[in-house]
């Protein structure tokens, strides 16, 4: 029987959530659940997502419409086993008691101040320590991207001290209430809450995080210094630990990636290729070029869309909940079938796929 699972909150994450789990072996959207009618409503309609009213939301606004509604929040909640909360930051704290009630479990999102969840989650970090929750909730896009590098390079190195200067965008790129459209904002408070999150992960990685907000839409930067406690070999073995793990993507040089700009058009094409892929970057992004390692000092570049790269955590948070597979089984599932799934080295220049003659 496959987990059945709803998403309360249809945005930037709630709708690519849905995406990812409808598309699971194990799991079953059984609907999602929005305030108002959007095309973002008509979206769900149109792949076939029974949608349900939530808050207080009018379901008349939605059928007067012509968007059919199959009932409210509660209905839902009625419905499945887990419910993913993708709504604005604060409102899953409020939802949480709705959840409870309905004896269903939850996923929240980062905007989410940690004491939401029994525990805060990353896949390649603490699956184990989660299994079995009835909450969790999964860390934001930032803290998603530094719990994942944290998680390849603590185990193999050691850690003394991370820092990490974010380079954060100012808005997604469906928003426009958001800025600075013009301008270098920076962060006043020393650390930036990023350091404290990851330490809800790691609570005893030493890191310090500041950081800046730019006029782009396109991707958050990290620049990253680890002073590691075990020198590695050389810059080469850092390049081959990201280039192991799933969930990371390292540009070569001869890919021609230069930054943000690049890298999702890489995303663009990649979909357009794998027929049904988002144009999303759900892995963290390095240069091969931009890592280095001198002695215990390693630094690296990684680039994090923020759209999309919680969206295989919520899908992985899901399966340790209902502890349906180990750790590496569920993020190898995921990432089949989200078409991200590893292949071969970045490195490797890949033959050329020439297309068939046409008969
Ligand atoms: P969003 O504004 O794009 O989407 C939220 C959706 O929830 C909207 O469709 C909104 O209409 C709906 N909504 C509002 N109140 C609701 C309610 N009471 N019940 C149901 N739905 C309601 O927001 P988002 O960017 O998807 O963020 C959702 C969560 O994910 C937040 O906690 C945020 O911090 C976190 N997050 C966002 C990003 C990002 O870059 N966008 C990245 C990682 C995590």
């Amino acid at each position: 029987m496959p987990v059945r699972v709803g998403v309360n909150g249809f945005g930037t994450i709630g709708k690519r959530v849905a995406d990812a789990v409808a598309r699971q072996p194990d799991l079953k959207l059984v609907g999602v659940a929005k305030t108002r009618p959007s095309f973002e409503a008509r979206r769900a309609v149109d792949r076939g997502y029974p949608l349900f009213v939530a808050g207080a939301g009018d379901p008349g606004k939605f059928t007067s419409v012509g968007l059919p509604v199959a009932g409210r929040l509660q209905d839902l909640l009625g419905q499945v086993d887990v419910m993913v909360d993708a709504t604005p930051e604060e409102v899953g704290r409020e939802n949480r008691a709705l959840y409870q009630s309905a004896g269903v479990r939850a996923v929240f999102q980062g905007g989410e101040e940690p004491d939401v969840a029994e525990a805060s989650f990353n896949a390649l970090a603490n699956y184990e320590a989660c299994r079995g929750k009835r909450s969790l909730r999964v860390v934001s896009c930032n803290t998603t991207g530094i719990a994942r590098a944290v998680a390849v390079v603590e185990p193999r190195w050691g850690v003394d001290r991370w820092e990490v200067t974010l380079v954060r965008r100012a808005a997604d790129p469906g928003e426009s209430k958001r800025g600075p459209v013009d301008g270098i904002v920076p962060t006043l408070e020393i650390p930036s809450h990023h350091g404290p999150d990851a330490r809800t992960i790691f609570p005893a990685l030493s890191i310090a995080t500041v950081a800046v907000v730019v006029p782009t839409t396109l991707m958050h930067v990290h620049v990253n210094h680890v002073r590691l406690h075990r020198a590695p070999s050389g810059t080469a073995e850092l390049v081959a630990a990201f280039r192991a793990s799933p969930r990371f993507h390292v540009f070569a040089p001869w890919e021609g990636v230069e930054g943000t700009p690049q890298v999702m058009e890489f995303a663009r094409d990649r979909a357009g290729r794998e027929g049904g892929l988002p144009p999303d970057m759900m892995e963290n992004i390095l240069w091969e070029r931009g890592i280095s390692v001198s002695d215990r000092d390693a630094y690296f570049f990684q680039a994090i869309h923020q759209e999309s790269v919680v969206v295989p955590e919520n899908v992985d948070a899901i399966r340790a909940m209902f502890e349906l597979a180990d750790g590496p089984t569920s993020i190898a599932t995921t990432d089949r079938a989200l078409g991200i799934a590893r292949t071969a080295p970045a490195s490797e220049v890949p033959p050329v796929r020439t297309r068939a003659a046409s008969p």
